[in-house]
């Protein structure tokens, strides 16, 4: 692996989320980027504007049996989950059991794609269903503990070489500013935005797509005996008329600290910080009346709000050769600028696909970037 200082490609990347944290951590481990993030938050932060550690998180996939390319994203992401929590226990990940449960089976039912990649995958017999429950499946899958696996991968990017700096930029013109402290040259030759909700309003994008789909969460905890069963038990139930990512949305996802993250909320345009008394007894009474042999005596230790960074027009993920300053006129400052943001309420389980994707875009970008930059410096000279 090179040196840092031998690298050839500056990168500065906005956001210390999961979406900013794969990414940085993809490049490096290419070997020939030198990397920095920054962000007003970083892993272990718990703040309103960071989305990534108030998610519960498992990987549930909501890609529409059509959607190829999403379910390629969260393929890969699975695959890398799947092999931490059988080899880096520090990651935060584990094996359980996934539930989907449907107050009432919907009239269309297809079998989700995922039933291919998934070990395990089967309907629930009638007479194993909770209580309310017209039809199920089950499957294995992972959870996430988020606020930890952030601090695994910051972990990783620092050991790789890459660096975290505290700090809120306006603009991504702002953003290309930030030196490195390379030998060759100081200026970034890639900027990536990765800030989430923040891209409504950062300069330079603006992106008005951009809205917040708040999530109140309940985290309990169960009494020890009941941990070893709670710990194997994810679920998520449809109320009627709803589908998978819509309408009401019951679920239960145990961390490996013992905490269990009862959910929750899907509420579009909402920014409320404070989580509400009354959601709070909702969401407990929903879960408990699923599934009372394990909820029933559960303690609530705090409800937590989040804000999910949503896109009308779905995930960006993208990546042109471009000068973000022309009133510099003709010079070498074009850069690769690059996105990748709005992944709603599915960070976390498409993350390392999205990466690599960002990631493959970039360098298919640095051609050009060298032929431009080239014409530029002669341009320059005339
Ligand atoms: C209740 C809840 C449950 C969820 N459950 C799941 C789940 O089960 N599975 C799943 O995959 N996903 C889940 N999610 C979704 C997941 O949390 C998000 O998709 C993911 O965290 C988004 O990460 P991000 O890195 O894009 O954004 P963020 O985590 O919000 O990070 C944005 C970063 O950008 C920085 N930033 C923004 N603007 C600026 C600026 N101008 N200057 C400097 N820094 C800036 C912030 O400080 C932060 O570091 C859930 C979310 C919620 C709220």
């Amino acid at each position: 692996m090179p040196h840092p200082q031998t690298r050839k490609y500056n990168v500065n990347i906005l956001g210390a989320g999961v979406s900013g944290l794969s990414t940085a951590l993809t490049l490096l481990e290419k070997g020939n980027y030198s990397v920095k993030i920054i962000a007003t938050h970083l892993p272990s932060d718990l703040n309103i504007d960071y989305t990534s550690p108030w998610a519960g998180a498992h990987w549930r996939s909501f890609a529409d049996i059509a959607d190829l390319a999403q379910q390629e994203l969260d393929t890969v992401t699975y695959n890398r989950l799947a092999y931490l929590a059988e080899n880096e226990p520090e990651a935060g990940i584990m094996y359980l059991t996934g539930h989907d449960y449907w107050e009432v089976k919907p009239k269309d039912f297809e079998d989700v794609w995922f039933k291919r990649l998934l070990k395990n995958y089967r309907y629930i017999p009638k007479e194993e269903l909770p209580p309310g429950i017209e039809f199920g499946t089950t499957y294995t899958t992972v959870s996430i503990n988020s606020p930890k696996y952030l601090l695994y991968l910051q972990e990783k990017i620092l050991k790789l070489g890459g660096t975290l700096e505290r700090g809120t930029v306006s603009s991504l013109k702002a953003l290309a500013r930030i030196p490195h402290h390379n030998k060759d040259h100081t200026k970034a030759d890639i900027v990536i935005n990765c800030s989430g909700l923040g891209s409504r309003t950062l300069g330079g994008v603006h992106d008005h797509q951009m809205f917040p789909t708040r999530g109140q969460v309940v985290i309990v905890k169960v009494p020890d005996e009941l941990w070893p069963k709670a710990k194997q038990y994810t679920m998520e139930q449809y109320a009627e008329g709803s589908c998978m990512g819509a309408g009401t949305v019951t679920y239960v996802i145990p961390r490996d600290n013992g905490e269990i993250i009862l959910g929750g909320t899907m509420e579009h345009w909402n920014y409320q910080e404070a989580p509400c008394e009354l959601t709070t007894k909702a969401i407990f009474e929903r879960v408990v009346a699923t599934k009372p042999d394990l909820f029933s005596k559960a303690t609530i230790l705090r409800s937590c709000v989040g804000l999910r960074p949503n896109r009308c027009g779905g995930v960006r993920i993208s990546a042109a050769v471009d000068q973000l300053d022309w009133n510099e006129g003709w010079n070498p400052n074009v850069l690769v600028v690059a996105h990748n943001y709005g992944h709603a309420g599915f960070g976390f389980q498409s993350s390392v696909g999205c990466a690599n994707k960002i990631v493959e875009q970039i360098e298919g970008c640095l051609e050009e970037l060298e032929s431009v930059r080239s014409q530029a410096r002669t341009m320059a000279k005339l």
